[in-house]
């Protein structure tokens, strides 16, 4: 083996059993849990006292054994037992990338999977989550949007995409010491992974307001960006309600390209989706929105585009990710080269904005965005091929 071939390895591959009738805590919201703690017995007047307990012992230690709560009373924890579980998705394969970055192929009840993504950086750790199997939109540049919406993920399952990557990188705080978000391997999370987070607003919200309460998993709401195509009617009310940082798939300046690029774009415009998101900023008390513009060779990356992207955002306080396409088999479009890239990029900054340049990180795992779920898929297929040509392979 190549030392810079990703390492595959099988971190749990013994399906879980569905457990009849008992109720799940993870995901459950503050007041769900309370709910729930009630209708399962616990005296009214001490519910509220218990759920916190529980919720500290399940977000901010990671435990999932009521055995091991042991600020609760033994018989409590024993009847806790018989009726809830607290469950995460679980880790079908993990990849490590020559970069660092891990690739999650996740299981969902039912059998789906999701991917998720970890991104290690210099004094950062980044996870991209995914909020949806598949996607109801059909971005002509995106892989997902090739792939039919299966289904929303629940809470649980978004929230607890975050807690088996603190497993994997065994980064529960110590207890008695309080998590240092400047020091922690996994810091901020972005919603770029599968699915159109807005499309699934509820289960999103819930498990973010997790992720985001200092007594759950306590991240900071500015270190987690939402991103989304452009479902206009949903973005006051994720400043409202979750008033974490907002990024939008822009990729065009134009109502054309655009209506080509993110069809969405024909129910909610260029100039539509600009007024809601003048807005957002102070509705959400966050300093700019990022803008993502996937760079395309021909398509929407010539220096006119660059100008009127300029001119068509002044005035809202934004950034410029510029995002390298990520190419994938059958894919439409082509990168934009090095040069052009950083032609646009100038553009941009001169007038005034920053203009990253996203740097494809694990790309020797298809681990870009973009690309998530297609090479699982692929593996599939091709594995389904290998056992069509040489019959039933003894382990897959
Ligand atoms: N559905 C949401 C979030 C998931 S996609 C959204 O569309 O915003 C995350 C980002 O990856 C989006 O900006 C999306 O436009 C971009 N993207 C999708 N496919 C891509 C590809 N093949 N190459 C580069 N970026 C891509
Ligand atoms: Fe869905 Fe986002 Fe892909 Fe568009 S870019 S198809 S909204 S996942």
């Amino acid at each position: 083996m190549s030392n810079t071939a990703p390492i595959v390895q099988d971190v749990m591959t013994i399906p879980r059993k569905p457990v009849d009738g008992m109720t799940n805590i993870a995901g459950l919201t503050r007041d769900q849990l309370r709910d729930a703690l009630i209708a399962a017995g616990t005296p009214e007047k001490q519910a509220k006292m218990r759920a916190g307990q529980i919720w500290q012992w399940v977000y901010n230690k990671g435990v999932r054994d009521f055995a091991i709560m042991t600020n609760l009373a033994k018989s409590y924890r024993e009847d806790l037992a018989r009726q809830f579980i607290i469950e995460i998705p679980e880790v079908v394969s993990r990849q490590i990338s020559e970069d660092g970055t891990r690739k999650y192929l996740v299981r969902i009840v039912g059998g789906h999977e999701v991917e998720t993504v970890y991104i290690p950086e210099e004094n950062r750790g980044t996870l991209c989550i995914s909020s949806q199997v598949g996607c109801t939109l059909t971005c002509s540049f995106c892989h997902t949007g090739t792939q039919k919406l299966v289904r929303n993920l629940t809470a649980g399952e978004i929230v607890g995409q975050i807690m088996l990557v603190r497993d994997d990188l065994n980064e529960w705080p110590e207890p008695g010491k309080s998590p240092n978000n400047e020091t922690r391997l996994l810091s901020n999370v972005v919603l770029m992974g599968m699915g159109e987070p807005l499309y699934n607003f509820d289960a999103v919200r819930d498990a973010m307001k997790i992720a985001m309460d200092p007594e759950g998993l306590s991240l900071s709401r500015r270190r987690i960006t939402l991103s989304t195509s452009g479902v206009v009617p949903q973005i006051a009310k994720t400043a409202d309600e979750i008033g974490c940082l907002l990024a939008v798939s822009f990729h065009a300046t134009t109502d054309d390209v655009r209506d080509q690029l993110v069809p969405i774009n024909k129910k909610w415009n260029i100039a539509t989706l600009l007024e809601e998101l003048r807005a957002y900023p102070r509705l959400s008390n966050s300093e700019r929105i990022t803008f993502e513009y996937v760079m395309l060779a021909g398509i929407n990356d010539s220096d006119e585009d660059a100008h009127r992207l300029v001119q068509l955002i002044r005035g809202i306080p934004a950034k410029i990710n510029l995002i390298p396409f990520n190419e994938w088999p059958g894919a439409p479009y082509k990168r934009s080269s090095n040069n052009r890239i950083r032609a646009f990029s100038d553009i941009v900054h001169d007038a005034g904005y920053a203009s990253p340049v996203r740097k494809p990180r694990g790309e020797d795992i298809m681990a870009a965005c973009g690309q998530l779920k297609s090479a699982t898929e692929r593996a599939r297929k091709s594995r389904a091929r290998i056992t069509d040509e040489t019959g039933p392979a003894d382990a897959v």
